[in-house]
């Protein structure tokens, strides 16, 4: 499964917790900084993130959105448990 964020980046005061949270370095301080004069956190948008929601948990601004990509998550469904309550 992979994932993807969007950080708004008006919201993110450049604190560093996401990406120090990211367990998969998706995410760094932009260089260039947002109306406010914070450098924002800015998403790699590479294909290593998992979706975990990690950022977005520990961000104390609520700047990180999560979306994952579950394109074939089918696969677990199969197994409904017959509860067979022996009736006779
Ligand atoms: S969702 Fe997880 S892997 Fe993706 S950027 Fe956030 S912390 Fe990193
Ligand atoms: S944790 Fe939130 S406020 Fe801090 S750098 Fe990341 S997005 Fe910005």
């Amino acid at each position: 499964m992979t994932g993807k964020i969007i950080i708004d980046i008006e919201k993110c005061k450049g604190c560093g917790l996401c990406v120090m949270a990211c367990p998969k370095g998706q995410i760094v301080i932009s260089e260039k900084s947002n109306k406010k004069g914070y450098f924002p956190a800015k998403f790699k948008a590479s294909d290593n993130c998992s979706g975990c929601a990690m950022c977005a948990i520990i961000c104390p601004d609520a700047a990180i959105k999560v979306y994952k990509n579950c394109s074939t998550t089918k696969a677990n469904n199969a197994q409904t448990a017959n509860s067979t309550k022996g009736k006779a």
